[in-house]
């Protein structure tokens, strides 16, 4: 236990640049992401089937969402510019046998971890957004640990974005993410 919380701490102080929330600018969102690992990158650096520049009537549809650069005229989430570390990859699924689930799929309220809490085994409930570059680092790491014998159970929470009801409720105070809330085999 105390070895995988060092590992974490060192893993989120040293690898990690985390996702902030950042006021100035619009919201990052999953809309970007391709839905295969084999996406090819169109000329901007994006998947081709969702870049803005290449297909501006798509525009609207991250306008809504609030998913929009004002500085540089694109989705904040293919905005390259100020987020130069974007990972537009759909999520990596767990290795096989890994006791990984989403125990919130669209930010809405988690009234308690107890319920949640796996008796006899490590929890981790990952606080994570699709969009999070930095927690795609993490489910790498602990997917690879997993993989070679690490003995945890994963809770993943999506917050979709900083103003969903999950995050008003756990995260009030959190800047960044990824965000790890770690239990002990006795709770
Ligand atoms: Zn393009
Ligand atoms: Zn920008």
């Amino acid at each position: 236990m105390r070895t995988l919380l060092a590992l974490l701490c060192l893993l989120l102080a040293s690898t990690l640049i985390g996702c902030a929330a950042s006021p100035a600018h619009g919201k990052l969102s999953a809309l970007s992401l391709a839905t295969t690992h084999d996406w090819k990158a169109c000329r901007h650096g994006v998947p081709d089937s969702v870049c803005v520049q290449c297909h501006p009537n798509r525009a609207k549809a991250y306008k809504d969402r609030g998913d929009w650069c004002p500085e540089h005229s694109v989705p904040e989430s293919q905005c390259l510019k100020c987020h130069p570390d974007l990972d537009f990859s759909p999520p990596k699924a767990p290795p096989k046998g890994a006791d990984v689930s989403e125990i919130v799929k669209a930010g809405e309220a988690l009234p308690a971890l107890e319920p949640h809490v796996v008796p006899g085994r490590i929890t981790v409930f990952d606080f994570y957004a699709a969009w999070c570059t930095a927690c795609r680092k993490l489910d790498t790491y602990l997917y690879t640990r997993i993989a070679q014998g690490l003995q945890v159970s994963i809770r993943k929470i999506n917050i979709v974005d900083w103003d969903s009801k999950v995050s008003e409720q756990w995260l009030a105070n959190v800047p960044e993410l990824p965000y790890v809330i770690i239990y002990g085999k006795r709770g």
